[in-house]
């Protein structure tokens, strides 16, 4: 299978680079000239539990030099969906797939923009990935890999990609209403990322005060109505479960915010923002979620 990866930072070159030692054809695709010549020098260099090993993958800044793809995964930030969306519409043959498993809500709909919404695979990932240098990653943790169609019903081509991943080493379930594990992670970010990226905070740190659980918790709270007025199903004990995940990262600073340390632009509106727009459509009030949007996206223009 030809696989071109859209965005080969942490996550994409973590995918990449197990996909291609598992015998695929692999291509990194990425604006970031740096990280694309070390992975060219040197190959793409990773980390995990104390050993590296060195992985010999294609990779471009230029989208012509790797014509169609069978499979094109989307792993950029999502504010920068657009246009990898734009590029991954070049990149998939007229039989490919995309893939998508980044954070967040609106992901896969702006991917629909560029590609027929029945060749879109979306899903979640617990694998987890930090750059520490050009052209070298660390696999931080492992964990499930949970795909769906993302508009069509035709479950063949998520078995077909969760046999390419699983092979990979990638354990990849596919699942029917691959929505609702998509808002069920999605309400684990509602309640850390924000708070931690305003605060400056770790993720633990969110549970020592009862005044920043409870605001974790109304995050969520609303999150979950959104959820519900939509038909998808919430876990009765999500807040307790995004409690447990902050204390089970508790060392870490979340994504958005290292997002906000690095002075680079949030996943604000894919998470908080999302619930947002999702809530204004449905005709409920999420004050909590308009709050924290407002005060990140405040932050983030000052960059
Ligand atoms: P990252 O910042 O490390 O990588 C994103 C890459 O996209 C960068 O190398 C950047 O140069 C590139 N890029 C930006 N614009 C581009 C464009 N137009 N075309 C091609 N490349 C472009 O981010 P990441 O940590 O790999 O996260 C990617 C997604 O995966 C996010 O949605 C994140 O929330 C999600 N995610 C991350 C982790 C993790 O552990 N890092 C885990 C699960 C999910």
């Amino acid at each position: 299978m030809k696989i071109a990866v859209v965005g080969a930072g942490a996550m994409g070159s973590l995918f990449g680079g197990l996909l291609a030692e598992s015998g695929a054809e692999v291509w990194l695709f990425d604006i970031w000239a740096e990280q694309i010549a070390a992975i060219n020098q040197n190959g793409l260099n990773i980390e995990k539990d104390g050993h590296s090993r060195r992985v010999h993958i294609k990779a471009t800044t230029d989208p012509d030099h790797i014509e169609k793809a069978d499979l094109v995964i989307v792993f950029v930030k999502s504010p920068q969906t657009r246009p990898a969306a734009d590029i991954a519409g070049k990149l998939v043959g007229s039989e490919g797939l995309v893939l998508t498993l980044q954070n967040g809500m609106g992901n896969a709909d702006i991917i629909a923009e560029t590609v027929a919404d029945d060749r879109i695979v979306a899903g979640t990932t617990s694998h987890g990935a930090t750059l520490l240098a050009p052209g070298r990653i660390r696999h931080a943790g492992t964990g499930a890999t949970i795909i769906g169609m993302w508009a069509g019903k035709n479950l063949d081509h998520a078995d077909r990609i969760a046999c390419v991943m699983t092979q990979a080493g990638i354990e990849t379930e596919v699942v029917q209403n691959v929505q609702s594990v998509i808002w069920n992670k999605l309400l684990i970010n509602v309640g850390i990322n924000a708070i931690t990226a305003l605060t400056g905070i770790k993720n633990g740190q969110i549970l020592d005060l009862e005044i920043t659980r409870n605001l974790l918790q109304a995050a969520v709270e609303e999150a979950m109505s959104v959820t519900r007025a939509q038909g998808i199903q919430v876990d009765e004990d999500t807040v307790e479960h995004v409690f447990q995940v902050a204390k089970a990262t508790g060392a870490n600073r979340s994504s958005m915010g290292q997002d906000v340390d690095n002075k680079r632009l949030t996943e604000i509106d894919a998470i908080n923002g999302a619930v947002v727009r999702i809530a204004e459509k449905l005709g409920l009030k999420v004050p909590v979620n308009l709050t924290l949007t407002a005060l990140v996206k405040t932050l983030q223009h000052l960059f």
